[in-house]
């Protein structure tokens, strides 16, 4: 399996030098060259198994580049009972008749960036033995909150790699702070930047593009990368967990073999979403695919109309792992419902650069609208949707998941569309206690109460145990207190790196 960029169709890489590169020289994105079928018995066979073999299955269509041996080293060091707290990795929870949430928030971070990033390490240092590529791999990160500390767990203590993570020092919430600065690893840096989270990011930025500094860190055998969503290595791993979910509901005959489902997903950077719309591809029986937003509904606008436009004010919510207005994931999709035509996709992204918009063409918007609904909430639709499924089901959501119940229940009543129906639930509520508590209560439940206060208060509330690592953290010390000035991030990477 070769694969392409979404700019260029004449590039042809392995999957190695996919996930070693992430991004292509051009700018565009790695795309599968064809997307393998699988047949309703495969799936059947599914049921059987667990999901480090559902795992092996779906991987071993894509990275055919890897060895069987490779393969399974990398998923049996990701996804263990010991990291994830459950044998089945990725669980599957009945709400009702016709809903069911696919916990996807068991890994060590309590969130589901964890389902890509505890391997992702794994097929980034397979991809640089296999490429002959002998350099240590640094990984540099901004972050806005999850994504950071799901990278530092994945990598921390891999072999060959090291990491730094940056993250705005007013920009994280008490928990996310907590987690970063904590950090364990013999490999791992963290600081925090002064400013906002844009101040990390261009920081960050600038260290990838500055050539003199690539030349240096050549020379001492470092080469910088990154473990952001649009990398193949980590979009893969999240089409094994729909048909996971699938199996599931086959093995506890809530479907039929060859039923139709829908799938509900929170989306930001449209990476999730994305890998069950590959999922289908790969011949997975799904009906609908359900993109919920929040107030930043760019995508909700686009799907509706197909006309995407950044050009709007950014609202920050507590959601906040869907603040995005460029959802850059969305590139693959808008390249195969086009029929792979890179030309009008750098044709779209080119005008999505210059002018913040772009409009897909009357056929791309009708494919796009025959597979994909669309709708947002605000905040205090995403804190009543907490309130009555905790008061219908006893069921607490994190405000993550909560924005995509609200927008599903919006999308039954709207289309009476009753199929069964797997919505992805993206965190843990424990890690964002503060507003789930306050939706569960009010705001006076929570004032001059510390973090662990409120991890005891929500597990009295939903009767759920506090995960180990977030409960942990009480009496882990602080290893990184370190905060700079946005000019002195390259300083900070050469500090840690010893060189100069
Ligand atoms: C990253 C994230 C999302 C958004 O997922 P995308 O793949 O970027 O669409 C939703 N919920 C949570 C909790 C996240 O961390």
């Amino acid at each position: 399996m070769q694969y392409h960029s979404t700019r260029n169709n004449n590039i042809s890489v392995s999957a190695a030098e996919a996930i070693k590169t992430g991004l292509s020289a051009e700018g565009g994105l790695f795309v599968p060259e064809s997307f393998p079928a699988v047949s309703l018995d495969e799936i059947k066979d599914l049921t059987n198994k667990s999901y480090n073999e559902r795992a092996y299955f779906v991987l071993s269509k894509f990275l055919t580049d890897f060895t069987d041996e490779e393969l399974n080293n990398c998923i049996n060091s990701a996804y263990t009972k010991e990291k994830f707290e459950t044998d089945s990795i990725a669980p599957l929870f009945k709400l009702n008749d016709s809903t069911y949430f696919l916990e996807l928030w068991h890994g060590p971070t309590c969130a589901f960036k964890d389902m890509a990033l505890q391997i992702l390490p794994h097929l980034l240092t397979t991809s640089m033995k296999k490429t002959n590529e002998d350099k240590e791999i640094v990984i540099l990160v901004a972050t806005s909150g999850d994504t950071g500390k799901a990278a530092l767990e994945g990598f921390k203590d891999v072999k060959g790699t090291r990491i730094v993570v940056f993250y705005p020092d007013n920009g994280v919430s008490e928990i996310q702070k907590l987690q970063m600065v904590t950090q364990e690893g013999n490999n791992v840096s963290v600081a925090a930047v002064k400013g906002n989270f844009d101040d990390a990011q261009s920081g960050v930025k600038k260290i990838f593009t500055d050539v003199e500094y690539k030349n240096l860190l050549d020379r001492n055998h470092f080469k910088l990368s990154s473990a952001n969503s649009i990398n193949w290595g980590r979009l893969v791993p999240q089409i094994v967990y729909y048909f996971s979910a699938y199996a599931e509901l086959l093995k506890n005959k809530e479907i039929e073999l060859g039923d139709e489902i829908n799938v509900v997903v929170p989306t930001g950077n449209f990476g999730n979403i994305l890998a069950a719309y590959y999922a289908k591809k790969m011949g997975l029986p799904i009906a609908k695919f359900i993109c919920a937003s929040n107030e930043n509904n760019v995508l909700t606008d686009f799907i509706k109309t197909g006309v995407y436009n950044k050009n709007r004010d950014f609202h920050t919510t507590i959601s906040p792992s869907m603040d995005i207005l460029i959802s850059s994931n969305l590139e693959r999709f808008l390249y195969d419902l086009t029929g792979c035509s890179d030309s009008t996709i750098k044709d779209w992204m080119n005008e999505l650069n210059t002018k913040g918009m772009y409009k897909v063409s009357p056929e791309v918007k009708e494919k796009m609208q025959s597979m994909f609904a669309s709708g947002c909430c605000d905040d205090s639709e995403t804190m009543a949707a907490i309130k009555k499924c905790a008061a219908e089901y006893d069921y607490v959501m994190d405000t993550h998941t909560a924005v995509a119940k609200s927008v599903y229940d919006k999308y039954v009543e709207e289309t009476g569309d009753s199929r069964k129906t797997v919505i992805a639930s993206t965190a843990s509520p424990f890690k964002f206690n503060q507003s789930v508590l306050i939706a569960l209560e009010d705001h006076n439940a929570v004032v001059g109460k510390n973090e662990f206060e409120l991890l005891e208060m929500l597990s009295q509330k939903s009767n759920m145990h506090i995960p180990k690592s977030l409960y942990e953290l009480k009496n882990k010390s602080v290893a990184f207190d370190l905060v700079c000035e946005k000019e002195e991030m390259q300083q900070i990477v050469s500090d840690f790196l010893m060189v100069e």
